[in-house]
């Protein structure tokens, strides 16, 4: 299948950097949020994030000016009626995404296919909020987008072949490397971060090390480019919450148990870079 015109829907931290790369790579992006200023925000961090790479000589004003010309904000929904392939970039939770799928369902074209950038949902439940669950898929980018290389492909219990072969094809034009995944939860990525994320917390928790010295350990002796607790205050810390809570439900095995020490910062409001506190303070 052809895909020309995409719809992205939320301009947050994640859909603004999708349209981004969408938009860069040479398709026509309507970008949706349904707050003004959320998307008004979005399309000032693309235009922000395309003028520091004219700076840095990555791309020319020209290649700024065209990619800029390829996005369209909307606040209305029904402006999917042309698109091809949508790609939901909402608040992670499951009420709010099926019903952004349903009402897809009802205003997309029969051919379109319908993606989730959701970092831990199910792809099979929200797939079923639909009557074309053979046409939704996960596409799970990494922050930030235009700079990381991954994009998980996740495969719905009903996703079909012609799907998923036309999302590979488009991940390839955008440049990113996908990787086929099924439909477990945390995938690969979370399934595998946030135990180790966890665990980091519970060594602080237990007094065995501080946190600088935890990240420190991880950095230096195991090569990591970011010692896991700064990486959780940039996840936010709720966020990493939710996901073991989502990997404790889905497996029904304590050993993704969430560190209290974790629940207590999330409790307190410290959620890490976002909030100014979580491991580290923040200005
Ligand atoms: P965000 O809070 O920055 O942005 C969400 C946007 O969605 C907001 O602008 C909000 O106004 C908009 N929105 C909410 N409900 C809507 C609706 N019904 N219709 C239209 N717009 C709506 O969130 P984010 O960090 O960009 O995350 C978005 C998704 O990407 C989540 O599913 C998250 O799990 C996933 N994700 C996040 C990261 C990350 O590091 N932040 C990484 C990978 C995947």
């Amino acid at each position: 299948m052809k895909i020309n015109k995409v719809m992205v829907i939320g301009a947050g931290q994640m859909g603004a950097g999708i349209a981004q790369v969408f938009a860069q790579a040479g398709f026509n992006v309507l970008l949706h949020d349904q707050d003004e200023d959320s998307l008004h925000r979005g399309m000032q961090n693309i235009d922000k994030l395309l003028s520091r790479a004219v700076a840095k000589e990555r791309i020319t004003e020209a290649e700024k000016k065209e990619t800029l010309e390829r996005l369209t904000p909307t606040s209305e929904l029904r402006d999917v009626s042309n698109c091809d392939f949508v790609i939901e970039a909402v608040v992670e939770n499951i009420d709010v995404k099926t019903r952004v799928f349903s009402d897809l369902d009802s205003y997309a074209p029969e051919h379109a296919i319908l993606a989730s950038n959701t970092s831990s949902l199910p792809i099979t439940e929200i797939a079923a909020s639909t009557d074309r669950p053979d046409q939704v898929i996960g596409m799970h980018f990494m922050n930030p987008v235009p700079v990381m290389k991954l994009v998980e492909i996740i495969r719905g219990l009903q996703t079909s072949d012609a799907t998923y072969q036309a999302i590979q094809a488009v991940t390839e034009q955008l440049n990113k490397t996908p990787v086929e995944v099924k439909d477990f939860p945390g995938f690969v990525s979370n399934r595998v971060l946030m135990p180790m994320i966890n665990e980091a917390i519970y060594t602080v928790y237990e007094g065995v090390a501080s946190p600088e010295d935890v990240d420190t350990v991880m950095k230096l002796g195991t090569n990591h480019p970011m010692g896991p607790l700064t990486l959780a205050d940039f996840i936010g810390l709720d966020t990493c919450l939710y996901i073991m809570e989502v990997l404790q439900d889905g497996f029904g095995d304590s050993k993704y148990r969430p560190c209290p020490l974790l629940r207590q910062y999330v409790q307190a409001g410290w959620l890490g870079k976002k909030s100014g506190r979580g491991f580290y303070q923040y200005d």
